[in-house]
């Protein structure tokens, strides 16, 4: 694989020199998301901390995209590529979490959400048990409103700290961060650094017994030890995704190395060799033949970033019935 990243550094001569983080030219992107499929990005930047990734932004003229990603648990990338830079936060700069108070955490946005979830168990802070299965980190968590038995980010966050596109600083409150089902309307350009959260007192073998519920719930249900995405499509109102995707025959089906999990069929999996090609078909597949069987018109939950490649483009709905 090819990918532009010389040209793109080259282009910024040494207006990166000054910084702490790790720049990587050419990034596969298929090491760093839970399909394990996709193209390269241009570069990778993982900052050394907060203040690192702001000198960041500020030197990286504004026409060249920047694209933030987490663990990678709810991303597709296209066999193209990403245009530019990918960031994604390291752990040593991004990733403490504390409690800050007897029912508030402080976490920064690479902490994975399980970390956040014990950790309000050691303290005794409750409603932070749906985290214990949610596989992302909390950057993630908060722009994708994260949730699971009942629960959503957006019941617990306090306040958000983000950098803008031009490195400035940030801090949203809850209604600045826009919330809906699996998204958030705040800037898209803004990359969260850290969030405080705010639970209540609840007993500790209360919240560790809706933790392990948690655990055998998504043991039972859902293929979690394959390489997927969670769950493909939002529910549509009034009812699952996945009863539509069964209903219109699509579970367990398969395109190329991609298929709707046989366990629960709004998952798509890489069953060792899907492209980014493959998912993304197999996905619109399932689109189209849901708007024949129901009616609906499903909608992704799963992010697609990149370019296609060339002779690989994928319709929406297979570009039927539009
Ligand atoms: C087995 C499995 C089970 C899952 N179960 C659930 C579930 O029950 N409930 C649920 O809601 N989700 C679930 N998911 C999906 C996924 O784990 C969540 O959406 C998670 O919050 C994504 O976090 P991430 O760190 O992996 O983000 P990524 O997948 O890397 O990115 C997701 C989006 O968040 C943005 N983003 C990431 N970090 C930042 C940041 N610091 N600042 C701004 N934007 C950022 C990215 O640009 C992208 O748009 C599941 C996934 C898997 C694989």
């Amino acid at each position: 694989m090819t990918g532009g990243g010389e040209a793109l550094l080259a282009k910024l001569g040494d207006r990166l020199s000054g910084l702490r983080g790790r720049i990587t030219p050419n990034a596969e992107m298929e090491k760093i998301t839970w399909f394990r499929a996709g193209g390269l990005a241009d570069a990778l930047f993982q900052p050394a901390d907060e203040e690192d990734l702001a000198a960041f932004l500020k030197a990286v003229p504004e026409e060249i995209p920047v694209l933030v990603v987490g663990i990678g648990s709810n991303l597709l990338v296209r066999e193209g590529g990403i245009p530019g830079f990918v960031v994604r936060l390291s752990a040593k700069g991004f990733g403490e979490a504390e409690a800050i108070s007897p029912t508030r955490i402080k976490a920064g946005a690479a902490t994975p959400d399980k970390r956040v979830a014990a950790l309000a168990h050691d303290v005794g802070i409750g409603g932070f048990h749906f985290y214990h299965g949610i596989p992302g980190a909390i950057g993630g968590a908060l722009r994708m409103n994260a949730g699971a038995n009942g629960v959503e980010t957006r019941e617990r966050v306090v306040e958000v700290r983000a950098l803008d596109r031009k490195g400035d600083l940030h801090v949203l409150s809850n209604a600045d961060m826009g919330y809906s089902y699996r998204h958030s309307s705040a800037g898209s350009d803004l990359i969260f650094t850290s969030a405080t959260f705010e639970g209540y007192a609840e007993d500790k073998d209360a919240i560790k017994a809706a933790m392990d519920a948690v655990q055998h719930h998504r043991e039972t249900v859902q293929p979690i030890r394959e390489k997927t995405g969670g769950s493909t499509f939002k529910n549509p109102e009034g009812t699952s995704a996945w009863k539509e995707i069964d209903k219109a025959g699509c579970r367990g089906l398969m395109i190329g190395g991609a298929q709707m999990s046989p366990m629960h069929c709004n998952f798509m999996i890489n069953t060792g060799s899907a492209t980014g090609y493959d998912l993304e078909f197999l996905g619109e597949t399932v689109r189209s033949r849901v708007l024949e069987s129901s009616g609906i018109r499903l909608q992704w939950e799963i992010k697609r970033l990149g370019r296609f490649k060339a002779g690989h483009e994928v319709q929406e709905f297979l570009g039927q019935l539009l």
